[in-house]
């Protein structure tokens, strides 16, 4: 039996290669950026007005006041979306509106407010510089310029940004393709009514949905029983389909548990089976070319903490996050002794609302591996190395459950 450092380092040696893939817009959020993306066009796009108001030549307006307003014809109207055709001459000014093209021979804009107008004459009273009001072309970047880097995470600015340029396929790091097979003979599906020696099959909506919460992508989804030709069946399909094949249950040591068999049938090589710790010591690993093959135990929640110790970083990673595995200091409320000879992914509750400051973390009673609440009950764990002996007020690493 190896230690999760071992079993966690000989899956950091087998990740599979990244694959880049050109998404288009709709397909974007939340993808993490594979390349860098250059402008392909100057911002803004043409030199524009900042405020609605009068397109003016600053030569004319220049001294300007309130006392002594500057009388000015007005010729035309450059609106957003509908340019002013002609060219600004000396003594004449244009109605502009916000996001509205400079007209040719303005180089200053007048707010509305310090106008006043009569029929066809503008009167500016106020005038404090040349190019007042106006939004140049390019001034917040021109053609060239480096606008995102490879590793930025999607959101609606970089989205916007990538739309504001018109790049509408852009290259991400392509999500893993994840399968989940479920095992057991005792399983139906959970909108079913099981007989009284069957139960309902909790692992795959649980699985699922982990995986999409860590931006995988579920590829396929079969329940077999504990049978080796139907095993091998969705093995085969599920290899086809995607990059991360998992198994829950047939991992233990029954006769029933044919998982190891088939993997092994199928030409996966084992790269460890069983782990020094609790929840999920027969956990098993597995590689072919670029598949890799993860064996949960049924165990509700032995599947869980193995699928979100091992196998979210794997996802997260193909995604293009980092490996690593997000946590926080929080302080123990009360000491914790690792009574047995295993490591443990130790269930906890934080409270965050007696000491703000120093959240405090309490052990969660009922740790068994078949106990959903445990889960549920959870916001997140600890690991518990082997005669692990924390006193109370000792600072602890909390991992988040997703
Ligand atoms: P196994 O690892 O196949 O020996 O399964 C261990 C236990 O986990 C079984 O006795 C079931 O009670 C439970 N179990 C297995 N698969 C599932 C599942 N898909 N959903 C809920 N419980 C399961
Ligand atoms: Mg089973």
């Amino acid at each position: 039996m190896i230690s999760i450092k071992e079993a966690e380092n000989i899956i950091r040696q087998n990740l599979p290669v990244r694959q880049i893939k050109n998404l288009g817009m709709d397909q974007l959020p939340g993808r993490i950026l594979a390349k860098n993306i250059i402008a392909v066009e100057p911002s803004p796009r043409y030199s524009n007005s900042a405020m609605d108001g009068y397109a003016v030549r600053w030569s004319d307006i220049k001294t300007a006041s309130a006392d002594k307003p500057v009388s000015l014809s007005l010729t035309g109207e450059s609106q957003a979306g509908v340019p002013f055709r002609g060219v600004l001459q000396p003594g004449q000014a244009a109605r502009i509106s916000t996001g509205a093209m400079i007209c040719e021979g303005a180089d200053a804009v007048v707010p509305q407010e310090e106008t006043e107008v009569q029929d066809a004459v503008v009167q500016i009273k106020s005038a404090k510089k040349q190019h007042q009001h106006i939004r140049f072309e390019g001034e917040e970047f021109k053609s060239g310029a480096p606008l995102l880097t490879a590793g930025n995470k999607l959101g609606p600015a970089e989205i916007a940004l990538l739309a504001s340029q018109g790049i509408t396929m852009v290259p991400v790091f392509h999500p893993a393709k994840v399968s989940v097979i479920v095992t057991g003979s005792e399983l139906v599906a959970y909108d079913r009514l099981p007989k009284p020696w069957e139960i309902r099959d909790s692992n795959s909506p649980m699985l699922q949905t982990a995986i999409s919460m860590a931006a995988g992508e579920v590829s396929h989804v079969a329940r077999v029983g504990d049978d080796y030709d139907a095993t091998m069946n969705a093995l085969q399909q599920g290899m086809a389909e995607s990059n991360i094949v998992i198994f829950s249950g047939g991992v233990s040591v029954g006769p029933h548990d044919l998982v190891k068999q088939v993997s092994a049938d199928c030409g996966f090589e084992t790269l460890f089976w069983r782990v020094r710790q609790r929840p999920g010591k027969p956990l098993f690993f597995a590689r072919k070319d670029g598949t890799l093959l993860f064996g949960l135990p049924g165990n509700p929640v032995s599947a869980f903490m193995c699928f979100q110790y091992y196998i979210n970083p794997v996802i997260r990673y193909l995604s293009g996050e980092s490996f690593e595995r997000p946590s926080t200091k929080a302080q123990l409320a009360v000491p914790i002794h690792n009574k047995i000879s295993r490591a443990q992914l130790f269930r906890v509750t934080v409270d965050r609302e007696s000491k703000p400051a120093n959240p405090q973390v309490y052990p969660l009673e009922k740790q068994g591996s078949h106990m959903l609440t445990s889960l549920s009950d959870a916001r997140g764990f600890i690991l518990l190395d082997v005669e692990a002996d924390l006193a109370a007020g000792e600072m602890v690493d909390v991992y988040p459950l997703y």
